[in-house]
């Protein structure tokens, strides 16, 4: 039987509040009185009452059930405070809300403070007194849809009956239309000098500021990148090294910001995370404190479809009218295109939780993720989010990029035709595998199924906004008999490529059409060919000996492609043609259009058709030796996603240099970790090898400074010695008494998602039990950025995850103060990790990839002078050839895991106030 504890002086409402732990649940009734529930019955009640929860896909996830209808408190925030942060939890909230929350580990006090968010909320809202009438329209929308907060927000507008929904409808005519300006002339070639680069570092850091000479000395010796270059081709490179701590942000903006005003010319600089993407764009504060100047002299840019389609929301409004979902979906972001800076859903101030809540694919599919916009063409294209975005950059002094639009651009010719002549790529340890993904080639059925997709739109039957590219260019060819001859020809020729169920087609043995034949002889080689994995990892094998199951449908799918590219190469030189022959009557947004039509078409038939059909043409060869060719099925716990051939180069670099580098001028690459740690030659030479500077016609200058934190006193660094890493119970003991040791704040790092889970499920009682809050990857249905963010919001937290929250985790002060890592990251032996180990060193590779990695991640436990962190590898078997990840005055222990508990507890007790 539950139990119930004495009422409490407050009400929810009419609603009952239901907040979800690991081993129990709370329910607060509309009469305030407070329940303890075994999760199940939790669930069952949520069933029938829909309560308010926060979060809703992660409270039924801790209750191992279904997603309910819940009244979910993070959707009534949305539409109250559009476009503003607020971590996702009952604590989060309350912060956000200048709440009380006494014991945010107690769920009563969470559930109790949720209800009285709720009325703070919907109070709020009721004192709204701009856009009412757009609001009231929304609310309106999205009641009769079935919203269940729509009631009580229609009461708190008071709108009763004289506001329609249609009101709501066409947020986008309230949005600032952007104005085109005369192109830009190239920027001059200015040089910046050492000294007025240590001059703007002072001046932007003010008189009081802490002095920090490293930060001096590494601006300084950037300076070779912002003067001219020697040669044609030749670029002036440097590779900064600068440790944790130097303050790189700032110190490469210095010479940064003073060539842009001198040469007035654009400086890209590049990140891997969105985090970094946000911190530089906070840093340039400081660089330009007047917000005006800031907005117009700064932009942070990423690729088309990380931005809202303004189009895309429109149509999902038609489809808004009929589904409960859709309509939530449509409210919700149409009151955040009302109040977002720059339409940015990857980052900008789009609440990281509101995809996982909304879902994921309904919110990215409002953007331009194939690569559909139709222009000029576009009724909204004058308030275009992405197109602002486009123009800024030409006028903008610092654009702030990521390397995957870096490399995009490069590949592809920018889309302001013009390339940056300066790029500062920070963190550039992952400049490798953002090259590696850009100039690969997949030709697999997700791969073929989008070119589909995009030249066909959706297809009949299926409900989808795809717009084909009849549909897109059917105005620019009405009087053109040869080209609407050539668009039936496309549109025959794509019907060659898979359409929906391809997968299951393939699984049951029924493939249709040349590339699913293809892929059907394929899927089976490997099938019959790769080693057995019980995990239900992805499956590989080597492009050669091809048999004949594979080489016959490969040929037969070469002609197919060639009947695909010659019409669109045909159809995109009709178009080209236009642009000269009717030079006198194209206006520029028309001209723009068409242009961007050509290169969309373009871009498919000579990139993604060209390389697909060399390297099926290459099958019935011996493989190049640039290239790494295999076949692969690839799998996430044994369910198939993905079937299809890969090409990657084995030295993805050389591409890089010719493209991105050569063109450019300067180019600086700075990391904390470029360098593996060993202090030898050797490791500059690996270095210089995963960016490619053994490609420059002249050598890259290296810049190493060196970080000043006191990691000796700061650190503690253990191995333990008597757990055994494959005995998954003294694994998850480790992990549950070393974060019950650190008070949490704790990091759990793994190397495979299966160890996590097994982990996590063993430990998750004890760690709730003692009132810290456990947050993992892989089992919490929230994104990783979400999970990072309250990681980060809450200081006593406990976190586990991969590869990705190991790269995306900054978090100073007390928040991460410990960092448990399974075992030795050895890489995992993919074909095309054994092909380049082959050239790239052998074993010695191997082993400077696992000190990069460790690096890494002992990297994020230190980021201010004051903090503290100890670092524990749960891996007896860790060579100590690789020990040289550590900074060199760090003393690495080997103990058992009992002292090393004792040493966390005394060494982080002095650290860690209780709060
Ligand atoms: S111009 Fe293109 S990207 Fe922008 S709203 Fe229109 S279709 Fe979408």
């Amino acid at each position: 039987m539950p139990d119930l504890l004495p009422p409490e002086p407050v009400s929810a409402g009419p609603r009952a509040v239901l907040v979800a732990g690991f081993a129990e649940a709370v329910w607060l009734r509309p009469d305030g009185r407070v329940e303890q529930l075994e999760p199940q019955v939790a669930a069952r009640r949520a069933l029938v009452e829909g309560p308010i929860v926060c979060h809703a896909p992660a409270t039924f996830r801790k209750l191992k059930s279904q997603r309910a209808p819940a009244a979910d408190i993070l959707e009534l925030y949305a539409f109250v405070r559009p476009a503003s942060f607020c971590l996702p939890t009952p604590r989060g909230l309350a912060e956000a809300l200048g709440l009380p929350l006494a014991n945010h580990a107690d769920l009563a006090a969470q559930a109790r403070m949720l209800a009285q968010a709720t009325r703070a909320l919907l109070g709020e809202l009721a004192a709204t007194s701009s856009k009412r009438r757009r609001i009231g329209g929304l609310a309106r929308m999205m009641a009769k849809a079935g919203w269940i907060w729509g009631e009580a927000v229609m009461a708190a507008l008071d709108s009763g009956g004289e506001i329609s929904s249609l009101a709501g409808v066409g947020v986008w005519e309230d949005l600032p239309e952007w104005q085109d300006q005369a192109p830009e002339p190239a920027p001059s070639d200015l040089a910046v000098e050492p000294a007025e680069a240590r001059r703007r570092l002072s001046d932007l850091l003010g008189p009081n500021a802490e002095q920090r000479p490293q930060q001096a000395d590494y601006a300084e010796a950037l300076t070779p990148a912002f003067g001219p270059r020697p040669a044609e081709d030749s670029p002036n490179v440097v590779l900064a090294e600068a440790g944790t701590g130097v303050g790189k942000t700032l110190g490469y903006l210095s010479p940064a910001g003073l060539w842009a005003e001198r040469n007035k010319g654009a400086v890209w600089v590049s990140t891997f995370t969105r985090h970094l993407q946000n911190q530089i764009d906070q840093e340039l504060d400081k660089l330009y404190p007047n917000p005006a100047v800031k907005a117009a002299r700064v932009v942070l840019r990423k690729g088309r479809e990380n931005y809202l389609c303004l189009l895309n929301l429109a149509d999902l409004a038609g489809s808004a009218a009929l589904r409960t979902q859709d309509a939530i979906a449509f409210g919700l972001m149409a009151r955040w295109v009302m109040a977002t800076r720059d339409g940015d859903l990857a980052g900008g101030d789009l609440p990281g939780w509101l995809p996982d809540i909304l879902g994921s694919s309904r919110v990215a599919s409002l953007a331009d993720r194939r690569g559909e916009c139709v222009y000029s063409a576009c009724p909204h294209y004058g308030r275009c989010f992405i197109e602002r975005s486009v123009r800024k950059a030409r006028k903008a002094d610092i654009v702030i990029a990521n390397h995957a639009l870096v490399m995009i651009q490069a590949a592809l010719g920018a889309e302001d035709q013009r390339l940056p002549t300066r790029y500062v790529f920070d963190e550039g340890h992952h400049l490798f595998e953002a090259i590696d993904s850009a100039f690969g080639a997949h030709l697999t059925g997700q791969e073929t199924i989008e070119l589909r997709r995009w030249l066909l739109g959706a297809e009949s039957g299926r409900a989808s906004r795809a717009r084909g590219l009849r549909r897109r260019i059917e105005d620019l060819i009405l009087d053109d008999a040869a080209a609407i001859t050539l668009m039936g020809e496309i549109a025959e020729a794509a019907r060659a490529l898979p359409a929906e169920g391809w997968l299951q087609r393939l699984q049951d043995k029924r493939p249709s059409g040349a590339v699913e034949s293809f892929l059907h002889g394929l899927r089976l080689e490997v099938l019959a060919r790769a080693p057995a994995d019980s995990q239900g990892y992805g499956l590989e094998i080597d492009a050669r000996p091809v048999a004949d199951q594979v080489l016959a449908p490969a040929l037969a799918l070469d002609r197919e492609l060639s009947r695909l590219q010659a019409p669109m190469r045909e159809l995109a030189k009709r178009l080209a043609n236009r642009l000269d022959e009717d030079s006198d009557v194209l206006d520029s947004n028309a001209r723009l259009r068409i242009d961007a039509m050509v290169r969309g078409i373009t871009r498919r038939a000579e990139m993604e058709v060209t390389a697909w059909r060399a390297m099926l043409q290459s099958l019935a060869q011996a493989m190049p030796p640039e290239f790494v060719d295999w076949f692969a099925i690839e799998r996430v716990e044994g369910r198939e996603l993905d079937v299809g051939f890969y090409r990657h180069w084995l030295d993805p670099t050389k591409p890089f240099i010719d493209a991105v580098a050569k063109p450019a001028h300067g180019v600086v690459i700075t990391s904390a970790t470029l360098t593996d740690g060993s202090g030898t030659e050797q490791a500059w030479e690996a270095a210089e090898q995963r960016v490619g500077a053994r490609h420059l016609l002249s050598p890259a200058l290296r810049v190493r400074v060196p970080s000043p934190f006191d990691y000796a006193s700061q650190t503690r660094v253990f191995v333990v010695t008597d757990v055994q890493r494959t005995d998954m119970d003294q694994i998850a003991a480790a992990y549950r008494e070393l974060f019950l040791a650190a008070d949490g704040g704790a990091l759990g790092l793994f190397t495979a998602i299966a160890r996590l889970r097994e982990v996590h499920r063993r430990i998750a009682p004890a760690i709730e039990q003692a009132g810290l809050d456990l947050l993992a990857q892989h089992v919490d249905a929230m994104s990783t950025a979400s999970l990072i963010d309250i990681f980060r919001g809450e200081r006593d937290a406990c976190l586990l995850g991969t590869d990705a929250v190991r790269d995306g985790v900054d978090v100073p002060g007390p928040a991460l103060r410990l960092i448990v890592f399974d075992r030795v990251p050895w890489p995992r032996p993919h074909l095309l990790h054994r092909a380049r180990k082959s050239v790239f060193g052998g074993a010695d590779y191997d082993d400077q990839l696992v000190r990069l990695k460790l690096k890494q991640a002992f990297g994020r436990l230190i980021r201010r002078a004051d903090d503290r962190g100890v670092f524990v590898l749960l891996d007896r078997q860790m060579p100590s050839r690789l020990l040289g990840a550590f900074p060199a005055e760090v003393k690495v222990e080997r103990l058992g895991l009992a002292e090393v508990i004792a040493r966390t507890r005394e060494f982080l007790g002095q650290y860690i106030p209780k709060e």
